[in-house]
């Protein structure tokens, strides 16, 4: 067990900043370094962010995700098509697909993804709700965009036949070779999905 080299207080804040994705013991160090020496500049408005955010952030009633308003400001911007429901399993996939801006649909996070393994099960999902929301006569279009993975894809296949007695589309992500990807490194999983899924030039 090293020396501490500071009071406890600091030595908490290492120890709260290495749980940080990204962020182990050492980088945890510099950070918190970092902090102390810019007191002014930064540790005080980031622990003012951080406190104004733990105060007010909320879960969308409407779609699951995280803002500081309810509804979330997604699903308040009437500049939205309002005829698709984008499903992701978590927020961060919003963010990213936010940031792809090939779409501005509406949002639907189910807050995971079934897994027999993990115990996840149909009734910790937010899958009511989604239910709710497809019936809803100006939706047309129930996008997946889930995961490419083993859960990922069941969990699809079940929303699709929750879904397979409304009148809506239900559609997933192509899956395919990549944008300035190389056949010669693409796995065969990956190509024969690029194959069978192969689309009009
Ligand atoms: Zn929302």
């Amino acid at each position: 067990m090293p020396h501490s080299v500071a009071g406890p207080e600091i030595e908490r804040l290492i120890q709260l900043l290495a749980r940080l994705p990204g962020l182990g013991p050492r980088s945890a160090r510099r950070a918190a370094l970092h902090l102390i020496k810019r007191r002014e500049q930064l540790l005080g408005p980031l622990t003012e962010a951080i406190r104004v955010a733990h105060e007010r952030i909320v879960v969308c009633s409407e779609c699951g995700n995280v803002d500081t308003a309810d509804p979330c400001t997604i699903c308040r911007d009437e500049r939205r098509d309002a005829s698709i429901i984008v499903v992701v399993e978590d927020v961060s996939d919003l963010w990213a697909l936010e940031r792809a801006g090939a779409l501005t649909a509406r949002y639907h996070v189910l807050g995971g993804v079934l897994s027999p393994l993990d115990g996840v099960r149909p009734e910790h999902l937010n899958l009511d709700k989604l239910v709710a929301r497809a019936a809803r006569p100006e939706v047309r279009e129930v996008i997946l965009a889930l995961n490419a993975t083993v859960d990922g894809q069941t969990t699809a296949h079940y929303i699709t036949e929750l879904l397979a007695h409304m009148p809506v589309r239900v559609t997933r992500l192509a899956h395919g070779v990549p944008v300035g990807g190389e056949l010669d490194y693409l796995d065969e999983g990956t190509l024969a999905a690029a194959i069978r899924q192969r689309t009009t030039f």
